[in-house]
């Protein structure tokens, strides 16, 4: 009996030792967000925690920099900031962001969608693919478009003007039979003041020079993959 019971210990303590342990089993399903979107609409535009830290909690997000200076395109590890000049550029572990949302991508569903849409069927389509409204959903969408919008919007000088008046001075940039793709999310209604409610999409061709915060697109074919992501972190600024 004794030895029954050392031995369902071992294999406790390995359990804990293995799960308990590992950080990746723990944050994969977890949306990992900094600071809300209330703090950006109140002109909050200092960068808050370092690109480097923010790289440990995913590896497929989006987002902007410190004084919104770029807009955060990460897929597979990979970190662009795309600038006012819609070119993407490296990001450095040492630049911070006030806003960014991220995740390690595993998809839960992947579907083809080879019928040309616009961004509203696109958006109609993805609502009949997402099984549950009270949770995230990171999405990724691969292919050839017919068309994309997207803008960009350059950095700010303090004292920061209002949100509203940021994105007055946005430069929109279109890109026609192009290859690319988009990343982005899908957030709950009942988190509206904290991201952005609905779909928040950024863009990147496919050769990685040149994206922009999603306006609008037109697909032509492309490959959807969904992650479910119902665990939610959020790290809030201490100086408000
Ligand atoms: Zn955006």
């Amino acid at each position: 009996m004794m030895r029954i019971i050392r031995y369902l210990l071992v294999v406790t303590f390995l359990v804990v030792a293995i799960y308990g342990c590992s950080p990746v089993q723990e944050n994969e399903d977890v949306l990992f967000q900094v600071s809300t979107m209330n703090a950006i609409f109140r002109a909050d535009y200092d960068g808050e925690i370092t690109y480097g830290k923010l790289k440990q909690h995913g590896d497929f997000g989006i987002g902007t920099f410190d004084a919104l200076d770029g807009e955060l395109f990460a897929l597979e590890g990979k970190f662009y900031r795309i600038k006012a000049d819609g070119k993407a550029y490296p990001v450095d572990d040492s630049m911070k962001t006030p806003f960014a949302v991220i995740t390690f991508f595993q998809p839960d569903k992947s579907v083809l969608l080879d019928e040309a849409s616009d961004y509203k069927q696109l958006r109609k389509y993805l609502d009949s693919l997402l099984p549950a409204k009270d949770i995230f959903y990171a999405i990724k969408i691969e292919g050839t478009f017919e068309h994309v919008k997207a803008r960009n919007i350059p950095g700010q000088n303090r004292p920061y003007p209002q949100f509203s008046e940021v994105v007055k001075n946005q430069i929109i940039f279109e890109f026609d039979d192009v290859q690319g793709t988009m990343v982005g999310f899908w957030c709950p209604a009942y988190l509206e003041e904290i991201n952005v409610p609905g779909y928040h999409f950024h863009f990147i061709t496919k050769d990685k020079r040149m994206g922009g915060h999603l306006l609008d697109c037109q697909t032509e074919n492309v490959k959807i993959e969904i992650d479910y992501t119902p665990e939610f972190h959020m790290a809030l600024s201490e100086s408000g």
